[in-house]
């Protein structure tokens, strides 16, 4: 612990350590979000209630990996962890290549067409997570984990958190940061509604090889069921993220390999040809969920607690890394104008900044997942029109490419 953290317990023992900005929830987001705001200088102090588990070279792949997004990359070459995580295991891929199996039609964005090498790294959610954690304590980050949040209170300069299971039962700060997740208690305590639809459907995961290789390419086949996505893996495996209805995911997880490999094949079209291996399954329930606000009183929300979209766009991360950023730069423009960093009309700027954003971004995953679900004939004709008019038309298309790569 830093001089400067246990000379504020002892001042303010009664109410536990003080900060600028108390952060809960240290995945991928929240971590990130404690590091970039310790590197701009603010006291911050980070509450999870897991600690994560270590990151080894040696362990296979872990199930849950992101494509992570230029501007993702960028965010997390600033707080200094990109080059470590590229380096330990990262998948870069130039091309993503999206086919329809009603209409046949395809639509293909190459790194190349838009002037840049890659159009991302799929890389694991636990190696972001590890490496961002590694970072913390040179960042001078407080940590407090394992430790829950049961509650909270706004004072007149500052919000009290009570903790538990923690080594202090209380901490305070001037700004809290709810990053717990798309569960997020914090939000329910905050009285912060949300709104979406559950699509009813399960993304299964795995690692598989295929008799072909993926050639550097995020290949997505929507099919009437949901789509399907094979995410190139460094090793030359793919991590397929399938969305199928609950009680078809249920099935696919419980078949034998060889029925789930000619399954799984058939699903793909034989793209790579044949599954010839593959991890064990994972299943992960899908849904589309908008917090009413990101913001209350010296209270703001980010990550999967603001939004949690389908995995379709593979995107949900990295609309999370980009809330990060925008409250650092919210934070920094506060402090530097001599203005409280909790604020209503400061909080109010990230606030409508990134839930205009994110609202934009989930209702076209969402209205993208829905096109792709009409069946009727007329309906997938014109869908099909539709993404051959994208596909030719180069300026919407490097639009689409700009926007995903968050730039
Ligand atoms: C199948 C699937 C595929 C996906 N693919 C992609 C992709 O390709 N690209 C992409 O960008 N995104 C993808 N996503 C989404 C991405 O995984 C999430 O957006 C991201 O993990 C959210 O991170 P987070 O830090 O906001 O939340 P979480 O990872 O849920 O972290 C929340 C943390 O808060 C902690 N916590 C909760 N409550 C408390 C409390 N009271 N006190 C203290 N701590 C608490 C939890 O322990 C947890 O560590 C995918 C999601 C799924 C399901």
């Amino acid at each position: 612990m830093s001089t400067m953290v246990s000379s504020r317990l002892e001042s303010s023992r009664r109410r536990g350590p003080a900060f600028d900005v108390a952060v809960v929830g240290g995945g991928m987001v929240g971590a990130a979000a404690a590091l970039a705001l310790a590197r701009a200088g603010f006291a911050t102090a980070l509450v999870e209630a897991r600690a994560p588990a270590p990151w080894f070279a040696s362990d296979d792949v872990d199930l849950r990996v992101v494509g992570l997004a230029p501007s993702s990359i960028a965010l997390l070459h600033d707080l200094g962890v990109w080059t470590s995580i590229r380096t330990l295991r990262a998948s870069p891929y130039g091309h993503m290549h999206v086919w329809d199996a009603a209409s046949g039609t395809t639509i293909h964005f190459d790194a190349a067409d838009e002037g840049r090498d890659l159009l991302g790294y799929i890389v694991e959610n636990n190696l972001v997570q590890w490496q961002l954690w590694q970072a913390l304590d040179a960042a001078g980050v407080h940590r407090l984990c394992p430790a829950q949040v049961s509650g909270y209170e706004v004072l007149e300069d500052r919000v009290q958190l009570s903790l538990r299971g923690a080594d202090t039962d209380a901490v305070s700060a001037r700004l809290l940061v709810a990053a717990d997740g798309a569960a997020s208690p914090l939000r329910a305590m905050a009285g912060i509604e949300t709104k979406g639809r559950d699509y009813a459907q399960r993304g299964v995961v795995a690692h598989v090889q295929t008799e072909y290789p993926h050639q550097g390419t995020a290949w997505q086949r929507f099919l009437d069921t949901g789509p399907l996505a094979l995410l190139p893996l460094a090793d030359g495996r793919s991590s397929i993220v399938w969305s199928l209805p609950d009680d078809e995911a249920q099935r696919v997880l419980a078949l034998d390999d060889e029925g789930f490999f000619r399954e799984l094949g058939v699903a793909s079209d034989f793209r790579l040809g044949r599954i010839v291996g593959a991890t064990a399954r994972a299943a992960f329930p899908l849904r589309l969920q908008l917090a009413e606000t990101y913001q209350a009183e010296r209270f703001v929300l980010l990550g999967d607690a603001a939004h949690a979209v389908h995995p379709l766009a593979g995107q949900g991360v990295n609309l999370g890394l980009r809330d990060v950023a925008e409250l650092r730069d919210t934070l920094v423009d506060a402090r530097d104008a001599g203005r409280d960093i909790a604020a209503t009309h400061v909080l109010r700027r990230y606030a409508r900044r990134r839930r205009s954003a994110d609202t934009l971004d989930a209702l076209g995953f969402d209205a993208l997942a829905r096109v792709y679900g009409w069946q009727v004939s007329p309906l997938v004709a014109a869908r099909g029109l539709g993404v051959r008019l994208v596909d030719k038309l180069s300026p919407i298309k490097r639009k689409l490419a700009t926007h995903a790569a968050g730039l």
